[in-house]
């Protein structure tokens, strides 16, 4: 069950047309034969490899950063031109209102976390089952409606429209993904979008999933809120961005209490700030904001190109996993909803986490096994298998077509020959 033995490969930088270099294309992994091959990465929907673009923004800040927003030297005001640059390119990412806000935050999680402190005390908030965690969770469960999983984009539409009919008078927010994390597959966003406007809703839209793959136009959409991280966005880890109205956020209390939140402070009254500053409390992750927003320009440049370059991949992978006789594919909307690049499979009598440790060892393939963080939506998609978790294969910039040839191999020789 070996794939083509490579020794070491030449360390020349893989690009795929136009499309930036990703680091991750010169790591090499060992074999469990001791042979080495060159890593194929199936799990950019966890975390995308760091752009070389991305690298090079974070090098040329590092001899030279201060602290933001405190200081008259030179250092401190270069870099908080930086830090207010990067706020400017990520509200341009997302096709922003003027008068959006974008805060920067750890992540797609603190993100969502921050506005669900900021949804108004008499809200209801709508959400699917179907969810990642980060997006289920964060809501006040006495004032939240969960809708079970849905099973067509017109299902979706109609659930959010019975729920909102029957929600109490007062402020809404129908809570929704962009692309499952779990299928890939795209949630039909504007419509949802629709509704809840026809009926006084906001919308978060978690973007998690599909902002590396596809434009987010918070203006087209007609959404109030996205969330998105910039580890997922081929940056490093630490920095994301809430982005949209500033009403609630602005009314809400701080996120975190402290420096940089407080317009003025006396010995018995604090005023805090409006505006972002008000929920990034403390030192900013200045550099992270910078790596986030130089990924959010490479992406934006070379849109075209990672879009070809990934549905080309996709229907590759999925038409060879669909030859092989024992592969279940799972599907939210069914096969022919429109998907960024994930799969989620299963193999018939082998344990996902044995097929994702087989394919490390013997393949050099790196996926993910388990519930992904959405144990409501795989608890829905295995409810008719013998398996309880399942296999994600996410592919991204640096998956080239024997990356996808060669999973497709080592499933079908795992399926056929067993462990
Ligand atoms: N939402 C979706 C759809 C995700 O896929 C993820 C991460 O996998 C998250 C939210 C949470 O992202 P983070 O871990 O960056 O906060």
């Amino acid at each position: 069950a070996n794939t083509a033995v490579t020794t070491r490969p030449a360390l020349a930088k893989l690009t795929t047309g136009n499309i930036p270099a990703t680091v991750a294309s010169d790591l090499l992994v060992p074999l469990a034969d001791g042979r080495v091959t060159d890593y194929a990465n199936f799990d950019h929907g966890a975390s995308a490899p760091c752009l070389e673009s991305v690298r090079a923004a974070v090098e040329a800040a590092l001899p030279s950063y201060a602290s933001v927003h405190r200081g008259n030297g030179y250092a401190s005001r270069i870099t908080t031109q930086w830090y207010e640059r990067a706020r400017a390119e990520v509200h341009g990412f997302v096709g922003a209102r003027d008068d959006d806000q974008v805060i920067f935050t750890r992540q797609t999680t603190d993100a969502l976390n921050l506005l669900a402190r900021a949804v108004p005390a008499d809200a209801t908030v709508i959400v699917f089952e179907s969810e990642h965690h980060a997006a289920l969770l964060p809501w006040p469960a006495e004032r939240t409606t969960r809708l079970a999983a849905p099973t067509s984009h017109a299902a979706a539409v109609t659930a959010v429209a019975d729920a909102l009919r029957e929600a109490p008078e007062g402020p809404r927010l129908v809570v929704i993904t962009g692309a499952s994390n779990v299928t890939g597959e795209i949630f039909p966003i504007a419509e949802i979008a629709a509704v809840a406007k026809a009926h006084g809703a906001r919308v978060c839209l978690d973007a998690a999933q599909l902002a590396p793959h596809r434009v987010v136009d918070i203006q087209e959409l007609d959404v109030d809120w996205v969330a998105l991280s910039g580890h997922k966005l081929y940056a490093p880890y630490g920095a994301g961005a809430l982005i949209g109205r500033a009403d609630w956020l602005n009314a809400a209390d701080p996120y975190l209490l402290g420096g940089g939140a407080t317009a003025a402070v006396t010995s018995d009254a604090t005023v805090w700030n409006q505006g972002p500053a008000r929920h990034e409390g403390g030192s900013p992750n200045v550099i992270g904001a910078i790596a986030l927003a130089a990924a959010c320009a490479a992406i934006t440049e070379h849109r075209e190109a990672i879009e070809q370059h990934e549905r080309s991949l996709l229907a590759r992978l999925r038409t060879g996993l669909a030859q092989i006789a024992g592969v279940n594919t799972y599907d939210i909307f069914g096969a022919d909803a429109d998907r960024v690049g994930t799969v989620c499979f299963t193999i018939d009598g082998v344990s996902s986490t044995l097929v994702s440790a087989a394919l490390s060892a013997e393949y050099g393939i790196g996926v993910r096994d388990g519930k992904f963080c959405a144990h409501p939506l795989v608890g829905h998609l295995l409810a008719n298998s013998p398996e309880a978790t399942a296999v994600r294969a996410s592919l991204g910039l640096g998956t080239t077509r024997e990356h996808v040839d060669r999973l497709v191999s080592a499933v079908r020789s795992l399926a056929t020959n067993g462990l």
